[in-house]
């Protein structure tokens, strides 16, 4: 049996340090906003190479929270259009919707499964103000591009990071690249707390500043409310497991990159596409953090139960895609024909740093088996 991503076996490699460091914790009596909170800041600011960095609640509030704070400093408004793209987990576009700005959906690339360049530029309005784009399974959105566009048009940029920690493009890291950067630290991703946790990347102060007292029910100052906050704010436990796991997270990014390989390499079944991998001689151009290894396959759901049979198994990122979710009924009409073969066809294979090599083996043979 091959589990998809084993949570317990991946924090059990550190169980000693976590332990230790939920004790300093617990030992401080200072539960919220202390010493703990500051220095994950501080070290992963450093380790995305940006100037700020403000825990949250979760990766969503850390979304949010960009744009709220944008529009707190009066660089947004409500019924502002924001270029998404199509093909996401749906916390991207409700992000958007919640502060009242409007979401404008563009398709994918085939190759990568992030945002088109060229059709992002082609959504362009009068009303957009903003381009979110998201790095997807690990790997970063075109960001030369992006920021090209930007640059030519004015607009604000909010990379959703969720899935790329330590992801690079050029050297340049997954969280640097925008004016703002959303993480989320849930427990399966590739830099997971032991319960919810995100963050926010800047270089910009302002930013830092605002996100800061808006998740702290708009106060800077106890008692003093600068805007309409609410509680949104990253705990001490959680930023005392992050500062230990975090130390960790190139080792295991370079293991998952392994794995990666070894899939790539010797997956060959003419029913099924493997993502394109930068060869090692690329790597410093392009550094995938394989949060997901995900397979294209118009066989999706034989596959799946037949893996599921030999004992592997995987997942659907993602089954359904936002505009076609019941939440979001407004955008039932619109037709994204990539987006919605992708979601058609993808199927994630288990994935993660505690994978033995006896079971990508295992992985292996079950995929090429499959006819
Ligand atoms: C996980 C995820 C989020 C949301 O993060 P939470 O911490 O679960 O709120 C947002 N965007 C993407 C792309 C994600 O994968």
């Amino acid at each position: 049996m091959v589990t998809f991503l084993d949570l317990k076996a991946i924090n059990d490699q550190y169980r000693d340090e976590l332990v230790s460091a939920a004790t300093r914790v617990i030992d401080s009596g200072w539960y919220v906003q202390g010493a703990e909170v500051s220095a994950f800041e501080q070290e992963f600011a450093n380790y995305c190479g940006t100037e700020h960095c403000v825990g949250v609640a979760n990766g969503l509030e850390a979304l949010v929270l960009t744009l709220r704070a944008w529009i707190e400093l009066g660089r947004l408004k409500e019924g502002d259009e924001v270029i998404v793209p199509a093909n996401t987990y749906i916390a991207s576009i409700l992000a958007v919707t919640e502060n009242r700005l409007v979401p404008v959906l563009v398709e994918p690339d085939e190759v990568t499964f992030n945002i088109c360049p060229d059709k992002a530029e082609a959504a362009i309005t009068s009303r957009t103000r903003a381009i979110l784009p998201v790095h997807l399974y690990g790997q970063l959105a075109d960001m030369p591009a992006i920021m090209d566009i930007a640059e030519r048009y004015k607009l604000l940029v909010l990379e959703d990071s969720a899935q790329a920690h330590g992801a690079s493009l050029h050297g340049k890291k997954a969280g640097s690249w925008g004016h703002a950067s959303a993480f989320s630290f849930y427990p399966g991703k590739n830099l997971g707390a032991l319960g919810d946790a995100g963050a926010v990347t800047t270089n910009d102060e302002l930013v830092a500043n605002a996100i800061r007292a808006l998740g702290n029910y708009g106060s800077r100052k106890k008692y003093e409310n600068l805007y309409q906050g609410r509680n949104s704010r990253l705990d001490e436990i959680q930023a005392a497991m992050l500062r230990v796991k975090l130390r960790y997270l190139d080792s295991e990014t370079a293991r998952r990159r392994e794995i990666a390989q070894e899939y790539a390499k010797s997956i060959h079944n003419p029913a099924i596409k493997n993502p394109i991998i930068a060869d090692a001689a690329s790597t410093s151009l392009k550094l995938h953090a394989f949060h997901l290894y995900v397979i294209r396959t118009a066989k999706r759901n034989d596959l799946q139960a037949y893996l599921s049979e030999a004992g592997v198994k995987t997942m659907i990122h993602y089954p359904i895609p936002p505009h076609q979710q019941k939440a979001y009924k407004g955008l039932k009409d619109q037709s994204y024909p990539v987006t919605e073969a992708i979601h058609k066809q993808v199927l994630s294979l288990p994935m993660g740093p505690t994978l033995t090599d006896e079971e990508v083996k295992n992985v292996i043979e079950a995929v090429n088996s499959f006819s």
